[in-house]
């Protein structure tokens, strides 16, 4: 029997159903680590949980610890719920918690899948019941959310207040993401990258981009490449979506489209992500993409499956990729089953399907 590898994660469930998907996740990983035990790739986990949130800020003034990011740096992964209440204004919220770790661990890659699950009626699925599977990468450190510009400023336009917003994009961070998507689409049945700009209208910083995609593409001659603007690409994710196997694009296209391709997957609640420190320099955060959902929090109507697919992106960064899709066939087992939360039609709870997600784990 070999001794299982033993990896410190520590949970950070934040606000509203983070909670609960956070106690969720930790069962269905707690009862998959505890089955792994005899085999090859057996693992175990040991959590330490984070009261960081809304609450805290209510008691403290701060949306975490001013020590947190030195508690968090040496654990093997971060497990996130979700950020923001209406009782904090959002933008304290998400940059004193969630994209203060994203900067500071320079997780700058965010993978977030997309796939259709059997069961679940998407608005896409079409009559011949085609598989769609594809992912979109998202650069997590720069571009549209780099922070830069300022209000007040007046001098130009035709009177009133002036805000401006810039977009920073950098020869290294365009690089970088871009061969991550290559990379990545080696690993993948459908070798194909799609890049994602609106180069026809911003001059400058998404022309980079697309140069700097052409030259890294070069490198690549057996992924197929095409480049195509964010509302083009809307439209292909609703007509042709079996024609894509990785997009990747900037910070907030990529945002939007993730959006898109989870509510093509039928729901929000089931949508994963990870953002990842490829250099692993820093702990890696996994975390479902919806956010903390006010009006169902704690009436055990949230579905648990996005958190659920976010743990399995962690074993898969873990190096445990086929305790990852035990873990995958689990989540489709359920739906399979029909037993679903109200956001994808059903009217199990949170609790239920993450019971029958556990009893999934055994074939
Ligand atoms: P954020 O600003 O944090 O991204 P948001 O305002 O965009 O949050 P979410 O909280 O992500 O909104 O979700 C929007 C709506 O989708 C919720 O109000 C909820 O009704 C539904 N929803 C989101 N996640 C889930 C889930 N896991 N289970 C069930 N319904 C969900
Ligand atoms: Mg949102």
């Amino acid at each position: 029997m070999t001794t299982p590898r033993t990896f410190r994660i520590a949970a950070i469930p934040a606000d509203g159903i983070g909670k609960e998907v956070v106690a969720a996740g930790r069962q269905v990983l707690d009862a998959l680590a505890a089955d792994s035990t005899g085999g090859t790739d057996a693992f175990a986990l040991d959590w330490q949980e984070f009261d960081w949130g809304c609450e805290y800020y209510a008691r403290t003034g701060k949306m975490m610890a001013d020590d947190g990011l030195d508690q968090l740096k040496d654990f093997d992964a971060i497990y996130f719920g979700a950020v923001g209440w209406p009782t904090v204004p959002d933008d304290v919220s998400l940059w004193g918690l969630r994209l203060r770790i994203c900067q500071n661990f320079d997780q700058w890659a965010n993978v977030r899948p997309v796939h259709f699950l059997p069961g679940v009626i998407s608005p896409l699925r079409k009559a011949d019941d085609t598989e769609l599977d594809w992912v979109v990468v998202r650069e997590n450190s720069e571009g549209e959310y780099a922070g830069l510009g300022g209000r007040n400023l007046s001098g130009r336009g035709p009177g009133g207040e002036v805000a401006v917003q810039s977009s920073l994009f950098t020869e290294v961070g365009c690089e970088r993401i871009i061969r991550f998507a290559f990379d990545l689409a080696r690993t993948r049945t459908r070798r194909k990258v799609s890049s994602v700009t609106k180069s026809n209208a911003q001059q400058y910083g998404m022309v980079l981009w697309d140069d700097v995609f052409k030259r890294v593409a070069a490198e690549y001659p057996d992924v197929e490449t095409e480049s195509v603007l964010v509302d083009a690409m809307s439209a292909k994710f609703v007509l042709r979506p079996e024609d894509l196997s990785v997009v990747v694009a900037s910070n907030l296209n990529a945002d939007i489209l993730s959006d898109l391709g989870s509510a093509l997957a039928g729901s929000l609640g089931l949508a994963a992500s990870a953002n990842l420190n490829p250099e692993r320099r820093f702990p890696s955060m996994f975390e479902p993409v919806h956010g903390s959902a006010p009006d169902i929090a704690g009436q055990g109507l949230a579905n648990p499956i996005g958190a659920v697919g976010s743990a399995a992106l962690m074993l898969e960064h873990f190096g445990l990729p086929d305790q990852a899709a035990r873990l995958n066939k689990a989540i489709e087992k359920t739906t399979a089953a029909g037993v679903l939360t109200r956001d994808v039609g059903g009217s199990a709870t949170t609790d239920e399907v993450t019971k029958t997600l556990i009893d999934a784990l055994t074939p």
